[in-house]
């Protein structure tokens, strides 16, 4: 992406008043650091006039780790990057999908990069994508990320998505172990004090417990916004940009060198988008009982799954969203029972103390609310 581009990109952010709040801006590539810390350099004090507009920039990166050195180290330094390295665990399993074009391992390189963000006390976000494999680990892979000091942790499975046309999610059983793989996490977390924050768990929880419903920035047009390298642009989820469909040949709704952002709300294609996600998230409205932690589900997997846009659920919210949800609710409930538990003992232990003066039934049982 030249420099022009990411002017341009800024110059329809600020032109349109877009902006209401902080701007994430996340570089993500097949590899993006394949290009040296100066390109980066030259791009990001491009957002500078938004800054000065009073709105925070905040920048991430999402890398394999592989090519992470002392220069790349610096620059996430001086801007304040924030890194997510794509690391599957132990070697035994990241080894066995990620690998190089001639079949080589790549593990003890990214463990490399990690080393080198965590001399320069760079601190890292780990995507784990899993498979029907590493499901058997829960342990090694909670306890990799544990030792490695990951500062939290996402998992990703993978989807029906654009050219990817096969899922583990729809492997014989996978759901089942899906939920036992995340039970096991959640207590190794619990069990270690909440060292390391899970994606699945705070944010699933953070649905449960928001009372307004879910304003889902898959489904709102301009909540997410995904610049090509040539300046094309697109909306809704950044997975639509590029792909297309029988029904959809194409999401590009312009081009930031060419028009605004907000320009493209009049033109056919994006009336026909946003017309069939509203239909979707009206369809998952009226039959789904999760809509209020859902919103309406991912637009790319809707069409990547089940042709159109339009439609309800996929084998992605099935185990994202309804299993990952009664997991946290019982897990919510769990909490609430044993700390309800815990007050009602505080509550009786005084009366035990009282009853202690007139009956020696407790002190016959060998109970001492108070031991003196
Ligand atoms: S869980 Fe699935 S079916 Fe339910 S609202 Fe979300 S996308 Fe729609």
């Amino acid at each position: 992406m030249s420099v022009e581009t990411v002017q341009a990109s800024v110059a329809r952010l600020r032109e349109d008043k877009l902006l209401k709040g902080p701007l994430l801006v996340n570089w993500h590539a097949g590899e993006p650091l394949v290009l040296p810390p100066d390109f980066y350099r030259a791009r990001v004090k491009e957002f500078a006039p938004i800054e000065q507009d009073g709105i925070k920039v905040e920048q991430s990166l999402q890398t394999n780790g592989v090519l992470i050195n002392d220069a790349f180290c610096e620059l996430f330094q001086e801007f304040e990057i924030a890194v997510g390295v794509s690391v599957d665990g132990p070697a035994f399993i990241h080894d066995r999908s990620r690998v190089t074009r001639s079949g080589a391992s790549t593990h003890a390189k990214t463990e490399a990069g990690i080393a080198k963000l965590r001399d320069h006390n760079v601190s890292f976000n780990a995507i784990c994508v899993l498979t029907d494999f590493s499901l058997n680990y829960p342990d090694e892979i909670y306890e990799y990320f544990r030792d490695v000091k990951a500062r939290a942790l996402a998992f990703n499975v993978e989807e029906v998505e654009g050219i990817h046309k096969s899922s583990s999610f729809s492997a014989c059983g996978f759901a089942d172990r899906f939920r036992t793989f995340l039970e096991r996490i959640w207590e190794r977390v619990e069990g270690d004090g909440g060292l390391i924050q899970v994606r699945e768990f705070d944010d699933m929880e953070a649905r449960i417990l928001d009372h307004r419903g879910r304003r889902n920035g898959q489904t709102t047009s301009f909540v997410n916004i995904t610049v090509a390298a040539n300046g094309d642009w697109s909306t809704y989820c950044p997975e639509l940009l590029g792909n297309s469909f029988p029904d959809y040949p194409s999401f590009t709704l312009g081009n930031v060198h060419t028009g605004g952002f907000l320009a493209a709300r009049q033109t056919a294609l994006y009336q026909k988008l946003n017309g069939d996600i509203v239909a979707g998230v009206d369809a998952c409205h009226h039959t789904c009982e999760y809509f209020d932690i859902c919103g309406g589900g991912n637009p790319s997997n809707k069409v990547s799954e089940n042709g159109t846009l339009r439609s309800t659920e996929t084998l992605n919210c099935i185990n994202r969203i309804k299993m990952l949800g009664d997991m946290m609710m019982d897990r919510i409930e769990d909490r609430i029972k044993a700390k309800t538990e815990l007050q009602n003992l505080a509550t009786e232990r005084p009366m035990r103390r009282v009853d202690e003066t007139c009956s020696s039934s407790n002190a016959r049982d060998g109970f001492r609310a108070h031991p003196r």
